[in-house]
């Protein structure tokens, strides 16, 4: 059973968490009636957790269009976080933000407390790794990766600029290349190394400066499936290793889920959902974050009271409470979660439309009575064929409805016809059958 936590981010003064020090101050806490001992847990844990960067209610505007509409975000020390989300919802420009290359048009970046927002890049203690590579070709792997730090830097007190020793660079150099598992390539050529050790000298480069933060900008955006997957756990293991924070940025919804603590899901510029991947998949917030994150039948509902919900002209009991009387809701069924069972069994029947194989599952498109839902299911069940379903009450997840509402999540257009249907009581937990029809 999958376990279902509500988390939120709610504007009252609840304990212990502030989420940033911002005028405006939220507080990050546990929705009630959270009962998930792990869940719980892991929340706390990243409240609790060392905040290093703070952006506390920025904006952006160019040519005066909001491109990021009050942003308020932390990231933690030696925390990988990922801003997910569609082109042009605004990640990478919050990276710029992070990074120096972009003054937010109001509101606060903070390093460790302090305020950076006219800090320039080369002075933060941040990195950055862009999906175009940016290797210099004329240099061998060595020379590449020791370029950063063979640049003088200004001295702690005075005006003086001071060199790191060679000794120190070639220790630091090979170190950083041991780390990318790069160990003999200090001598190749950069035009003869295949993607995916570009990619790996790239981050070596970007970290032996020791930076306190790195930014990855779509970095395996370049490499092929079999490749991006190897380095997802390499990029995971390598942030583990070093303990530093890894902030990055991706619309692959798959390669946040496999590599992130914190997931940020974001779209037209705005925070839609901050948590875990289990939180971001098992309790989509809107319609937008369950569409984005995997596939999602979403239904519309209606909440009759805590744990009892309406659709398809029908109740069903589920996990979710504190909804108004009779609210209207969306209701999320994942593919994977509805149990395909003989039709004189199901809660409803439907007849299956089309059916492809996806290696592990089907992907079995099913018509009930006009709206089609994706089921994900090991058996074949053929076209034509009539199925029953059944629903237990953690494989229905209620949301308020949103802007988002009657967007996603649709397999078919609805049909009127379940409207007509004989109402039925709840289905008691001994297994009661109600076919519909
Ligand atoms: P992608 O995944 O395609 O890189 P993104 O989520 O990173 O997208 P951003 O690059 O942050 O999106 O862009 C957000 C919005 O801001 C887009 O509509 C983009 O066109 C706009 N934008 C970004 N930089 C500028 C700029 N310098 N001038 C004008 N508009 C910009």
């Amino acid at each position: 059973m999958t376990f279902r936590q509500k988390t939120d981010i709610v504007s009252l003064p609840v304990f212990p968490g502030e989420r940033y020090s911002g005028k405006r101050a939220f507080f990050y806490a546990p929705r009630p009636g959270a009962e998930d001992a792990k869940s719980m847990e892991k929340e706390w844990g990243r409240i609790m957790s060392k905040k290093l960067i703070s952006l506390a209610d920025c904006c952006v505007a160019f040519d005066g269009e909001l491109v990021l509409d009050h942003i308020n975000l932390y990231f933690n020390d030696s925390e990988f976080l990922t801003l997910l989300g569609p082109s042009g919802c605004g990640k990478t420009t919050t990276l710029r933000i992070i990074g120096g290359f972009l003054t937010p048009t109001s509101g606060e970046v903070l390093f460790d407390g302090a305020r950076i927002n006219d800090i320039p890049p080369n002075l933060r203690q941040v990195n950055t790794v862009f999906q175009r590579y940016a290797l210099f070709p004329h240099l061998n792997v060595f020379e590449n990766v020791a370029f950063g730090l063979r640049i003088p830097k200004a001295s702690g007190t005075g005006r003086k600029k001071v060199r790191v020793p060679e000794e120190e660079i070639r220790s630091r150099v090979l170190e950083m290349l041991e780390v990318v598992s790069l160990k003999g390539f200090e001598r190749r050529r950069i035009t003869e190394l295949s993607g995916g050790q570009q990619q790996r000298v790239a981050i070596a480069r970007a970290l032996v400066n020791r930076p306190k933060v790195l930014l990855l900008d779509e970095p395996l955006g370049a490499l092929d499936l079999r490749l991006r997957k190897d380095m997802q756990s390499e990029l995971k293991r390598i942030q583990q290793q070093l303990g530093i924070t890894f902030i990055y940025v991706t619309h692959d919804q798959e390669e946040a889920l496999a590599m992130s603590d914190t997931i940020v899901v974001m779209d037209q510029g705005r925070i839609q959902q901050i948590g875990t991947p289990e939180d971001i998949y098992n309790e989509p917030k809107n319609a937008f974050v369950a569409d984005f994150i995997g596939e999602s039948n979403i239904l519309d509902g209606v909440m009759h009271e805590d744990f009892v919900v309406e659709f398809f002209n029908r109740k069903f009991k589920c996990l979710d409470k504190g909804f108004a009387p009779m609210e209207p809701v969306d209701v999320v069924i994942r593919p994977e979660d509805v149990d395909i069972v003989p039709k004189e069994k199901g809660q409803l029947r439907g007849i299956v439309t089309s059916v492809t194989f996806k290696g592990v599952h089907y992907d079995t498109i099913v018509d009930f009575k006009g709206f089609k839902w994706l089921i994900q299911t090991t058996d074949y069940h053929p076209e034509g064929e009539t199925i029953g379903i059944i629903l237990n009450p953690d494989d229905i997840h209620i949301m308020h409805k949103s802007q988002y509402s009657g967007m996603f999540g649709d397999y078919s257009s609805y049909s009127e016809e379940y409207d007509e249907l004989e109402d039925v009581s709840l289905l008691e937990e001994d297994g009661e059958d109600g076919d519909e029809e």
